[in-house]
C-alpha cells in the first residue's frame, strides 16, 4: 500500500522528482558530468544566498554535519542545543574526540544570542553548532539575532545546520556571515534521501586547510578542488543529482520567492486547523517552525490510533513525536511541493479521524 508523509522528513517526492531518477548511468569523470555539476551550481548559489561554490555529498545530512567539526574545529566547539539533533551534535563532537562544551535550552525554547553571547566571551572555543530549524520540536531559532552575535566573534567558525528550513524560506548565507551552511535532499527540497548539499565560506576552506585529521571522504578541501573540475571527491549519487537538477528547476518555475510564500501560508492553515479543534503549539510562543508544526497534544488523543486510522482509510501518516515526545506532542510537514489542496486534504482527513476518535 502506498501512503504519503506528512511526516518531517523524509518528505513526498512527486513523480516528476522520481522520473528524473530514473536516467541511465553516465561516469562521473564524464564531460556529460561536469556539465551536469557546472548546470547546478548557479542555482544552488541562489537558493544558499552565496557567491561561495555550493557541494554535493553523498550522504545523508549527518555525515556532512560531523565531517564539519573534523574540518574546522581547532580549540573547541560550543553546541548550541534545544532539541533531539542539536543535542546529538554534541555527542558527535565528544566520539570525534573533539573538545566540546554545550549551550542548553529547553526542547522547543530557541537558543538565546544573549546567552550564546556570554558563552562566546569566554574566549574557549573557535566553532559554533547552530541548528536553524530544529524538527524534532518544530523551533526556529532566529538565526539573523544569532549570526549578529556571532559576527563580533570573527574568529569563532560557524556551522550552521538549515536542513529543514533551507529553500523554504530566505537564508542569505553570505549576508548573514555563515561558514558552513548544510542542508540534505530528504527536508525541504523534496527528494528522497541520500545526498547533503553544502557550501563553505573562503575563511572556514582557510581554516580547514591548517587542521589536520579532516579524514578523506568529507574533506573540505577535496569539495573544493573537485568543485573548481565540475566534480565530486568521490563517485556520487547520480540518480539523486538528476532528482535535484529536476528540483531546481521547479524552484525556477515558481520563483523562490513564491516557494517562500507558499511555505509560510501553508504552515498557517495547519496552524490554525490545530488552533481550532485546541491543540497548541509546542515551541515557545514567536518561534514556530515554518516548515512543520509540532503540536503539543493538549486533547490527548492516541496518537498511535489517529495515524493507524490516517494510513489505513486516508493512505497518509503524520509524526506521533520525536523520542522524548512520542505521545505528548505530533509534527505535521507543509514543506517541499505541498498545495493549498494538498494541504485541505490532510486536514480533512485529520477532522474525518479526529471524529472516529471521538475529538470533537
Ligand atoms: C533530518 C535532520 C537531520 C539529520 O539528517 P539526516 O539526513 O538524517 O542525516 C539533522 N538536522 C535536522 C534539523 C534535521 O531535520
Amino acid at each position: 500500500m502506498s501512503y504519503k508523509l506528512f511526516i518531517p522528513g523524509p518528505i513526498a517526492v512527486s513523480e516528476k522528482t522520481l522520473r528524473a531518477m530514473a536516467q541511465p548511468m553516465i561516469g562521473h569523470r564524464s564531460t556529460d558530468f561536469v556539465a551536469l555539476y557546472q548546470s547546478l551550481t548557479p542555482q544552488l548559489q541562489a537558493v544558499f544566498s552565496t557567491k561561495d561554490p555550493v557541494y554535493l555529498s553523498t550522504s545523508s545530512a549527518w555525515g556532512v554535519m560531523e565531517g564539519s567539526l573534523r574540518n574546522v574545529v581547532k580549540k573547541k566547539v560550543l553546541c548550541c542545543m534545544n532539541g533531539a539533533f542539536s543535542d546529538k551534535w554534541l555527542d558527535v563532537a565528544q566520539r570525534c574526540g573533539l573538545a566540546a562544551g554545550a549551550l542548553k535550552a529547553e526542547w522547543g525554547q530557541p537558543v538565546d544570542p544573549a546567552a550564546l553571547r556570554a558563552a562566546l566571551a569566554t574566549g574557549e572555543y573557535d566553532a559554533v553548532t547552530l541548528i536553524h530549524n530544529e524538527t524534532s520540536c518544530g523551533c526556529m531559532s532566529d538565526l539573523p539575532a544569532l549570526m549578529a552575535v556571532l559576527r563580533d566573534f570573527p574568529d569563532v567558525t560557524s556551522i550552521v545546520d538549515t536542513i529543514s528550513s533551507c529553500s523554504a524560506l530566505p537564508i542569505k548565507k553570505d549576508e548573514l556571515g555563515i561558514d558552513v551552511m548544510i542542508t540534505g535532499s530528504q527536508k525541504a527540497f523534496a527528494m528522497p534521501p541520500g545526498l547533503s548539499i553544502f557550501s563553505v565560506s573562503k575563511r572556514a576552506l582557510a581554516k580547514a586547510a591548517t587542521i589536520t585529521g579532516r579524514g578523506y571522504y568529507f574533506d573540505f578541501l577535496e569539495f573544493q578542488k573537485n568543485h573548481e573540475g565540475g566534480m565530486t571527491p568521490s563517485t556520487p549519487v547520480i540518480p539523486l543529482i538528476y532528482a535535484l537538477k529536476s528540483k531546481l528547476e521547479d524552484f525556477a518555475a515558481e520563483g523562490l520567492e513564491n516557494r517562500y510564500a507558499r511555505h509560510v501560508r501553508l504552515n498557517q492553515k495547519v496552524r490554525d486547523w490545530a488552533f481550532a479543534k485546541g491543540f497548541k503549539l509546542f515551541p515557545k510562543e514567536g518561534y514556530g517552525s515554518v516548515t512543520l508544526n509540532c503540536f503539543a497534544n493538549t486533547l490527548n488523543v492516541d496518537l498511535a490510533a489517529l495515524n493507524k486510522l490516517l494510513k489505513s482509510k486516508h493512505h497518509l501518516v503524520i509524526d506521533g513525536g520525536y523520542g522524548k515526545l512520542k505521545g505528548k506532542t505530533f509534527r505535521i510537514s507543509n514543506m517541499g511541493d505541498e498545495t493549498d489542496e494538498t494541504i485541505a486534504a490532510l486536514l480533512k482527513a485529520l477532522d474525518a479521524s479526529l471524529a472516529e476518535l471521538g475529538v470533537k
